[in-house]
C-alpha cells in the first residue's frame, strides 16, 4: 500500500505541475488533497477567495459546512478526496474590486481534463459531485439537480457517483429553506456513508 501511496503521490505530483504550466502562475493554483488511495471522491467547482489564499480545497465557509456534515454521518475527511473541477479560482476586477467570473470555454477544458486525470490516479469506488457544475462535468452534460440529485449513477469506469447540493448554495439560502436543503443534504452523505460500508 505504501508504495502505491508513493506511485500515485507522484503522479499526482506530475498532474500539478502540468495543470500549473496550463493555468498559468498568474493564477493561484489549488491542487486536489486528501487520501490518494481514498475511495470517496469529493467534487466542487472552483477554488473561492480562502481557497486561493491558502491553496487548499474547502477550506472557508462552504469547507466548514462539508466538513460538519462529514463528521455528523462518521467520514473523517483525510479518508476523502477533495478537489475541484476548476483548480484556480476564476476571477475579474470589478469597480477595484476582485469577483468570481464564469470560466472560459478553454478553461473548462484545462479543468475536465485535468479531472478527468485525476480520477484515473485516485480512482475512487464513489464521486459525489458538489453542485451541477461538477454533475455535468462528471456525471452527464445535462445534469439537472432539480431531477437527479440524491440518485446514483453508474460512470463506464464503473465508479458510483451521486450529485447533491453545493454547499455555497446552501449557505445563500436562509430560514427554512436553508434548513430543508440541510437536511437533504445530510440525508445524501448518509447515503454515500452506507454505499462506502458497502464497497469496503
Ligand atoms: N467552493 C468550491 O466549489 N470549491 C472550493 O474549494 C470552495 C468553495
Amino acid at each position: 500500500m505504501d508504495e502505491e501511496i508513493r506511485r500515485r503521490r507522484r503522479a499526482l505530483d506530475q498532474l500539478w505541475e502540468e495543470g500549473r504550466r496550463a493555468i498559468g502562475a498568474d493564477q493561484r493554483f489549488v491542487p486536489g488533497e486528501g487520501s490518494p488511495v481514498a475511495r470517496l471522491m469529493l467534487v466542487g467547482e472552483a477554488p473561492g477567495r480562502e481557497e486561493a489564499e491558502q491553496g487548499r480545497p474547502f477550506v472557508g465557509r462552504s469547507g466548514q459546512l462539508l466538513n460538519r456534515v462529514l463528521q455528523e454521518v462518521g467520514i473523517s475527511r483525510d479518508q476523502v478526496w477533495v478537489t475541484n473541477v476548476f483548480k484556480a479560482r476564476p476571477t475579474a476586477e470589478r469597480g477595484g474590486r476582485i469577483v468570481n467570473r464564469r470560466p472560459t470555454a478553454a478553461e473548462t477544458r484545462t479543468g475536465e481534463r485535468l479531472l478527468r486525470q485525476e480520477i484515473q490516479i485516485i480512482r475512487p469506488r464513489i464521486i459525489v459531485c458538489l453542485g451541477s457544475l461538477a454533475a455535468r462535468a462528471i456525471i452527464a452534460r445535462d445534469f439537472s439537480l432539480s431531477e437527479g440529485r440524491g440518485k446514483w449513477s453508474r460512470l463506464p469506469d464503473g465508479i458510483a457517483a451521486l450529485a447533491t447540493f453545493h454547499p455555497a448554495y446552501i449557505l445563500r439560502q436562509r430560514g427554512p429553506e436553508r434548513d430543508q436543503l440541510m437536511a437533504l443534504f445530510e440525508q445524501d452523505f448518509r447515503a454515500v456513508k452506507e454505499a462506502l460500508e458497502r464497497c469496503s
